[in-house]
């Protein structure tokens, strides 16, 4: 009975038992109903998958999920320049966390496009979140 049910679910869905749905129990073609065999009537998913919701956290901590459908998304620069001026965006306090997240991302992608970090890239994000001398 779970046919109308397709893909993962949303996170609500999380710690619902995935064989009754939450109910605890099945019901077969004839109206039987059984104890699902899954939770043990318990309606609860027995693996702890210790979901949570990160669209909200700082990119910087992101703990990647070991189950992640999709493929996994740079959230941090690779090259040490840009890496070194992420963390000091991420450690500024006069920015927002929608900020930080946009600076780091343009970083990634200055990175993607120029294969390293310029100086005057680099001076001019700085400008962005530091006052000037
Ligand atoms: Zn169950």
């Amino acid at each position: 009975m779970n046919d109308s049910r397709q893909g993962p679910g949303g996170p609500r869905d999380a710690e619902l038992c995935g064989v009754c749905g939450g109910d605890g129990r099945l019901e077969n073609a004839w109206g039987q109903v059984a104890k699902c065999p899954s939770c043990h009537g318990s309606g609860r998913r027995r693996e702890d998958t210790g979901f949570h919701d990160v669209t909200k956290t700082k990119p910087a901590h992101h703990q990647p999920s070991n189950r992640a459908p999709v493929v996994e998304k740079q959230t941090w620069p690779a090259t040490a320049d840009g890496a070194l001026l992420a963390k000091e965006i991420r450690d500024a306090a006069s920015l927002s966390a929608d900020a930080k997240a946009r600076l780091t991302r343009e970083i990634i992608d200055h990175e993607a496009t120029h294969g390293q970090c310029t100086k005057t890239f680099l001076k001019k994000i700085r400008k962005q979140f530091r006052a000037p001398t």
